[in-house]
């Protein structure tokens, strides 16, 4: 629990509050993107949630702070909150909050018709009481599989990650190479080489592109962006790799760190050509 004795000077008065244990990941902002914000390298609360959605939103960011550094001076009944994580996103897509610290507070998915999670989450009960079933675990990377084996064993599901990011540990199914890989329920895994040496993305229905580390939305410079500063493996490779994606068409980028975007296939395109050319023009 976030404490009041370590309740950061750049939140506004209030109930809901920002301790000085948070990693910066980035999480809140995602999910209540009208209270909390970045401050000097940390969040804060900037603005004291009014309204009921804006409610809602903080009690989401609240459980889904991978080091629980969300507090409130008030008592809150939570259960509104927990029953609404997953939270709906389009279709059968679900972002399932609860993020885990051993992932940086990376965000996972859910497709609730296949019964899918995208990455781990941490792992939680109210979290695995609202999911109907787990039947496959797809890993877009090594940083982010979090409490795989914990879904595992509750589920029983068949864990999916490139085999250069399993380096030997267990996981059902580690596919090789380069190419891309037919995976059934309508899901392509495309191998992504570049934040990790064994980084895939997968694309649902080619409509929704779950990106893990290799491409999100920027706000701020309003296209799509890689993160140059945390390519662990080859910025080179990535940028290959994110060329190789002009191939595929798709309305929704879900990334794991970074902000979601949908748009049409065509537009989506010309993101993406600015972003390989911006990625060229960086080294
Ligand atoms: S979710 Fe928690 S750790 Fe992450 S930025 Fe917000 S307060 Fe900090």
């Amino acid at each position: 629990m976030a404490q009041a004795a370590l309740r950061l000077e750049t939140n506004v008065p209030g109930d809901f509050f920002v301790d000085s244990t948070c990693i910066d990941c980035d999480a809140c902002r995602i999910f209540a993107p009208a209270v909390f914000e970045d401050v000097g390298g940390m969040s804060a609360v900037l603005h004291q949630p009014e309204t009921d959605e804006e409610l809602l939103a903080a009690q989401k960011a609240l459980i889904s702070c991978p080091t629980a550094s969300i507090g409130t001076v008030a008592k809150h009944d939570m259960r509104g909150a927990v029953a609404s994580l997953p939270e709906h996103l389009d279709e059968d897509v679900h972002r399932c909050g609860y993020t885990s610290e051993s992932s940086f507070g990376a965000i996972s998915y859910y497709l609730g018709e296949p019964r899918i999670l995208i990455d781990s989450p941490r792992f939680t009960e109210p979290l695995a009481k609202n999911l109907p079933g787990v039947r496959r675990l797809l890993l877009t990377h090594q940083d982010d599989i979090a409490d795989h084996q914990k879904f595992r064993d509750r589920f029983g599901c068949e864990r999916v990650l490139h085999a250069d990011d399993a380096r030997g540990r267990t996981f059902e199914h580690t596919p090789t190479g380069s190419d891309p890989i037919d995976l059934g329920d309508g899901i392509v895994m495309i191998p992504t080489p570049g934040h990790t040496r064994g980084h895939a993305v997968f694309l649902s229905r080619d409509k929704y592109l779950f990106t893990g580390d290799h491409l999100a939305w920027s706000p701020a410079r309003r296209t799509l962006t890689a993160f140059r500063n945390t390519c662990w493996y080859s910025w080179d490779a990535q940028t290959r790799s994110m060329e190789r994606l002009l191939d595929y068409a798709f309305e929704w980028v879900l990334p794991g760190h970074g902000r979601i975007h949908h748009d049409s296939p065509e537009a989506m395109r010309q993101h993406l050509e600015r972003c390989v050319e911006w990625m060229k023009s960086v080294r």
